[in-house]
């Protein structure tokens, strides 16, 4: 609705206008940024915290001080990678559109559909290099602050801080601190750093050990011990089958079975799936708009398993395990702890809003945006995609709905969450609809969606995990004429 795409072809088209636009991250997420509004003319800087590009897939052996991150003080760590991480997709789905993710002809690259860890790594600073991105980014600098400029409207005030070494009085770190205007923001901050803890009446008396996965490397230090994760989405799947290795019991639970569920996992006799610990969901959050304050405790207490002091959970199935560590495998929270927008953009129960297709909060567009919100998603593709609309935008060359259309569009979408009774956690999650949102945005910027072959791909993939969860990475079949199709189309991009 409303978004007329002015193709570039077109010869009515106005000039490209270059904007100077700060990019926050040198994750995948920004460097895709880069490089497509430095395609689009725009005068790019790239803001780095970490002395290296990748974000996520720069694997750290060490952990943060408090094992469940709660200290909002602490000594970050950014990366959630463990030691042994694959990746989850197979290589072909996971890469750029236009730089494909392909096995390199190096004995000391891995070779593998499901890379390690190291591999996506190696990617993207081929990636960084090929495009020349290194260039612009300005590395051990941390954005602490983005807030517009008073009096100026669409000019944004970026603050960062550099690290630098002490080299005259050798005593570390100190930092510079540099406050400079831009036209633009893109925040590509990434969301997998700032852990979401399960709330577990009992727990401040529990005796036991409690970690967030943001801070699990190794299976070592689990030798015989039973363990509880909270959560069954793609660490915790990891996670369970590793620990089971060298631990006595691990005890999963799902709040997407039903509350009797006691399973045996196939495969293991070790590994126990329990109904889930439930958080403040929708439901909760529905009562809570009408309860009273009395019948609200009643309904935490119905929902919610408990601790006790002899180290004994309580699941929703009546089960009573005494466990030695609860692993809080519940995800992560959208941070954006430099953000000052007055209050225009908030994060309300984990939803960023109001975000005009999870990238421009209306009034702030185009010159605050959000690349990389979405998740239940094939992530790289969708940054590509994203950004190619911003830097457009920005440029001048697509043009966006007025900021109450576009704010009407966000109030509709809200209703339909609602509608259908959806909770405000998974606002940004987009499932079976990631590959619709990802064609409505190359319509937007007048370039070829995604791939037949890249969807059917993602769709083997999650079907060969389901049935055959320990060896899917290995011996994924059925998907021979995919892979043929995939490098007949990469032909394009590396020929
Ligand atoms: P990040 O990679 O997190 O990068 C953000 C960058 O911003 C970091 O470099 C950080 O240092 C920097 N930064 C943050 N704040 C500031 C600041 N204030 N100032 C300056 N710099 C800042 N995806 C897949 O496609 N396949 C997989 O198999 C897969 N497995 C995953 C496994 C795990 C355990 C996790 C956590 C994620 C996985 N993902 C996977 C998703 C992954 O997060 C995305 O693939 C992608 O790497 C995210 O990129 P990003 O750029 O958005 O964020």
């Amino acid at each position: 609705r409303n978004n007329k795409h002015l193709s570039m072809s077109s010869p009515q088209l106005p000039p490209k206008i270059s904007r100077h636009v700060a990019v926050i991250g040198a994750g995948a997420a920004g460097l895709v940024a880069s490089r497509e509004l430095r395609r689009e003319g725009h005068d790019v800087v790239v803001f780095e915290r970490d002395n290296q590009v990748g974000g996520t897939w720069v694997y750290n052996p060490r952990v943060e001080p408090d094992p469940l991150s709660l200290d909002p003080n602490r000594r970050l760590i950014h990366s959630s990678l463990y030691r042994s991480l694959r990746t989850n997709l197979p290589r072909e789905v996971m890469g750029f559109k236009d730089y494909p993710f392909i096995a390199k002809n190096d004995k000391k690259r891995d070779q593998r559909r499901f890379p390690g860890h190291q591999e996506v790594l190696l990617y993207l600073q081929d990636f960084a290099s090929e495009f020349g991105i290194a260039e612009i980014v300005r590395f051990d600098t941390e954005v602490v602050h983005v807030g517009p400029v008073k009096d100026n409207i669409g000019k944004w005030t970026v603050r960062s801080k550099r690290k630098i070494r002490d080299d005259v009085r050798e005593v570390g770190f100190g930092f510079d601190v540099d406050e400079e205007i831009y036209d633009a923001v893109v925040i590509c901050n990434g969301h997998y750093t700032e852990p979401r803890i399960a709330q577990i009446p009992g727990i401040s008396s529990w005796p036991g050990k409690q970690m967030h996965s943001h801070n699990y490397r190794t299976p070592e230090g689990f030798q015989d011990q039973v363990a509880i994760l909270i959560g069954s989405s793609a660490s915790s799947f990891d996670l369970s089958r590793e620990i089971a290795g060298v631990a006595k019991e691990v005890h999963v639970t799902s709040r997407s079975v039903a509350d009797e569920t006691y399973q045996e996992q196939p495969g293991f006799d070790n590994i126990w799936l329990h109904s889930m610990v439930k958080e403040l969901t929708w439901s909760y959050e529905k009562f809570a708009r009408r309860a009273s304050s009395k019948m609200l405790v009643f309904i935490k207490m119905m929902q919610i398993e408990s601790a006790h002091a002899d180290g004994s959970v309580v699941f929703r199935n009546g089960r009573v395990v005494v466990a030695d560590i609860i692993i809080h495998c519940t995800g992560y929270k959208y941070h954006f702890p430099f953000l000052d927008t007055n209050g225009i953009v908030t994060v309300d129960g984990n939803r960023v809003a109001p975000l005009y297709k999870h990238v421009f909060p209306p009034v702030l567009a185009p010159w605050l945006s959000f690349v990389g919100l979405p998740w239940k998603v094939v992530p790289f593709p969708l940054f590509e995609l994203q950004t190619k609309w911003i830097a457009g935008v920005l440029s001048g060359h697509i043009a966006l709905p007025t900021p109450e259309e576009m704010m009407e569009d966000v109030k509709a979408f809200y209703l339909t969450l609602e509608a259908s009774n959806i909770p405000k956690y998974r606002t940004h999650n987009l499932g079976v609809c990631q590959f619709e949102y990802d064609n409505w945005l190359a319509s937007q910027c007048g370039c070829p969606g995604i791939e037949e072959w890249r969807e059917q791909m993602y769709d083997a993939a999650g079907k060969s995990k389901l049935l055959r969860p320990e060896i899917y990475r290995d011996e994924l079949d059925d998907d021979d004429d995919l892979v043929l199709e995939a490098y007949a189309d990469f032909k394009k991009y590396t020929s």
